[in-house]
């Protein structure tokens, strides 16, 4: 697809919002369908465009995480994660080299700009049993990494909501924890905000058949939010056939706005203030 028939085919931008909210999980390095990723500038001047004036780049696997390193020093607006994917870590570990990446990893989040040891967790949905232990011992390893740190934990968390809690339960989890692109229901939203996690929410609040996850949305006190895209994937209804990207996160604002029944700015002040306290100023 050439770069102009993309652009053509791209959703109209979304009415602005009131207020300026945050990201809190972008893949600027990732182009939809193994295409070509998008031109970083332009995301970041879209986006802001419609209010979204500060974004967390995540890298999460290790081409990945040396691009949020080199981005976080051009952009103002980004700040960075970086982790070893739970679907790459049974790679990593079957190749023999998951320490070395390990390693790899824990010398770019040196850097005062990455504020974010993420995405890191648990995937039984693309991986199967066989990767099972070397993505627990990748989970404990950046569960480790944050709290030697100080930095805050973002966690992936595909059908593996029992051993993700378990695991945090057992390692102690870091001071700042998100459960971004959160997928559970109302007990463990319940769970979470008793254990003083945040729970980052993505366009799948949007999707018809997702009235489970609207319900743990509902009961979520506004200081534990957070919004984001996890761009180019999960778009939000009605675009759900093009790549998501920073700019549409307006749409998904608004609906957890209905769904938690509070006016669009004082959503937007939560979810601003609360990227603020977990990851730090931009
Ligand atoms: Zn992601």
């Amino acid at each position: 697809m050439t770069h102009h028939s993309s652009r053509g085919q791209a959703p109209e931008p979304p009415t602005p919002l009131p207020l300026p909210v945050v990201d809190n999980h972008t893949h600027l390095d990732i182009g939809r369908d193994g295409g070509a990723p998008p031109d970083v500038a332009e995301a970041i001047a879209a986006a802001r465009a419609v209010g979204v004036d500060r974004l967390v780049q995540i890298g999460c696997d290790l081409a990945g995480a040396r691009f949020t390193a080199e981005m976080i020093d051009q952009y103002a607006a980004l700040l960075g994660g970086v982790a070893i994917h739970p679907n790459e870590a049974p790679r990593h570990a079957a190749a023999g080299d998951l320490e070395s990446a390990w390693a790899e990893i824990e010398a770019l989040a040196a850097h005062p700009r990455i504020r974010v040891i993420g995405e890191t967790g648990l995937d039984y949905f693309r991986t199967g049993p066989e990767g099972v232990a070397a993505q627990q011992d990748s989970f404990r390893w950046h569960i480790d990494l944050a709290k030697r740190t100080g930095k805050a934990l973002q966690i992936h968390d595909r059908d593996s909501h029992e051993d993700v809690l378990r695991i945090l339960a057992e390692e102690g989890a870091p001071e700042k924890t998100v459960l971004h692109c959160f997928s559970g229901d109302v007990p463990m939203a319940r769970e979470c905000v008793e254990r003083g996690y945040y729970l980052s929410f993505s366009g799948t609040v949007t999707f018809k058949n997702a009235r489970t996850l609207r319900d743990a949305l509902a009961v979520t006190p506004l200081d534990r939010l957070l919004v984001e895209t996890d761009a180019p994937y999960l778009t939000p209804v009605p675009y759900r056939g093009s790549g998501n990207a920073p700019y549409l996160i307006p749409i998904t604002v608004r609906a957890m706005a209905g769904t938690l029944t509070v006016d669009v700015p004082t959503l937007c002040r939560a979810l601003s203030d609360n990227s603020e306290a977990v990851y730090g100023p931009w």
